[in-house]
């Protein structure tokens, strides 16, 4: 499919009243660069207790915004379940998009593409929380099978066991592989639900540029604060309308010799970003460490471990192609690093 580029989504998490929701769509309907106002309704959460979204209310209002607004606006929202596909599709909605928890469901998927079956509405599919390209590209297909040709990915980063200071890891690598597998599909990034706080938005949305994505789905609110579901990461349309403003657009069709180098030094950006990361988590496995071992009364420095450590390391880097010499070396920087934080710690 063709889309305006870049394909801004906006909106709120989820709709909390009539007068938030009237608010926050005539703010979005004024920017011409928003294509479509997201708009949860039903909100899948964690931990039962919390708001769940308003469901058939908040589509009955959207139905009305719609005939009552002089310029045309697109609607989308979360579907879940069948019954979801129907109240959607009842109250007109334009586009309906597969939340992250479902995605990892097939069975789900499944029945969700036989509600949809030849919609020629627009489907957009989140990837799993877990960081399989294969589970995001199964739901991709599902919609195909189902007859479903308006189909668009969303990155919206990944639940790891150690997250390396976002909400969601992006793992960039992801999404390019799915680009590399689907090349038609257009994809387009969820910074929000990435960062989980408003401060990286700004920067995870240029990154996706770089990448080459084809647009943002970007959480808006009027007051984000008071936000009745993820208040930390939404922002104002102001906000939204000052980061538009700032955003790089890269062309992807990588005519010059320029532009496929600005897309491959930005790749290694966000593999260094992850590098940093991980190394930040490494040294803090080196403190906690050491405090076992101030508590054992152990040295700090174990040889035998050393060893084998590096033995490992090396054996791995061949495996990985890797020059032998250059990861031993680098392993050394790391673990006289390793040796002196813990020396440090246990001074303390
Ligand atoms: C959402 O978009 O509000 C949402 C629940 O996102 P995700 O499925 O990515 O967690
Ligand atoms: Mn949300």
């Amino acid at each position: 499919m063709t889309l305006k580029k870049p394909y801004i989504v906006a909106g709120p998490c989820s709709v909390e009243s009539r007068q938030q929701l009237e608010t926050i769509v005539k703010q979005l309907s004024a920017l011409e660069e928003v294509s479509l106002i997201r708009c949860g309704v039903w909100k899948p959460r964690t931990r039962p207790g919390g708001f769940e979204g308003l469901g058939v209310t908040a589509l009955q209002w959207m139905a009305e915004l719609r005939q009552q607004l002089p310029c045309k606006v697109a609607f989308a929202c979360e579907v879940a379940r069948p019954e979801h596909v129907d109240a959607a599709l009842h109250y007109g909605i334009d586009t309906v998009w597969v939340g992250a928890r479902t995605t990892a469901n097939p069975f789900l998927v499944q029945e969700l593409s036989e509600a949809l079956r030849g919609w020629e509405g627009t489907v957009l599919i989140k990837n799993a929380p877990s960081p399989d390209v294969q589970l995001w590209m199964g739901a991709i297909e599902r919609f195909h099978q189902a007859g479903i040709k308006n189909l668009i990915a969303v990155h919206r980063g990944f639940d790891l066991y150690q997250n390396d200071g976002y909400r969601n890891s992006p793992l960039w690598e992801i999404p390019i592989e799915l680009r590399r597998s689907m090349p038609d599909l257009p994809i387009l990034c969820d910074p929000s639900h990435i960062a989980g706080k408003r401060e990286p938005i700004a920067k995870l949305s240029q990154t996706a540029m770089d990448l080459g994505f084809d647009g943002l789905m970007i959480e808006v609110h009027p007051d984000p604060d008071n936000a009745l579901t993820d208040a930390a990461q939404q922002i104002t349309t102001d906000a939204l309308h000052l980061l538009l403003q700032t955003l790089t657009i890269r062309s992807t069709d990588s005519g010059t010799l320029d532009e496929q180098l600005q897309l491959l030094r930005s790749q290694i950006d966000s593999l260094d970003d992850q590098l940093l990361h991980i190394l930040a988590a490494r040294s803090d496995k080196a403190m906690q460490i050491a405090q076992v071992k101030a508590q054992g009364n152990m040295a700090v420095f174990q040889p035998g471990r050393w060893d084998s450590l590096l033995h490992q390391r090396m054996a791995a880097a061949d495996e990985l192609g890797l020059d032998k010499d250059f990861v031993k070396a680098l392993f050394e920087k790391i673990h006289s690093e390793s040796v002196r934080i813990q020396t440090e710690a246990i001074k303390n």
